[in-house]
């Protein structure tokens, strides 16, 4: 690989999963963002996922804990609703 990596924070919600850096959909388990989850939407075939690497999982939710997010991703670190650091996504 020589592409330089590129970083996201997954941003978990009731039912879609969207990757911070393109804002497309994720799926939650993915190590980076290779294909996108349309979620509830059509699937637009011009969209393509970033390839951005996941280094955090976070959500938009404020009832989500911390050990909720864990769970679902214990390779992360996990955030609360809007205290990721700055720089996660690059
Ligand atoms: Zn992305």
């Amino acid at each position: 690989m020589t592409t330089t990596a590129r970083t996201a924070v997954l941003l978990v919600d009731d039912y879609t999963t969207t990757c911070s850096r393109c804002l497309q959909g994720a799926f939650t388990k993915d190590i980076r963002h290779d294909r996108i989850a349309s979620g509830w939407s059509t699937p637009d075939s011009r969209d393509r996922p970033c390839g951005a690497l996941f280094v955090a999982i976070s959500t938009r939710r404020l009832e989500y804990t911390e050990d909720d997010l864990r769970q679902l991703r214990p390779d992360l670190p996990a955030y609360k609703a809007g205290e990721v650091p700055r720089g996660l996504t690059t």
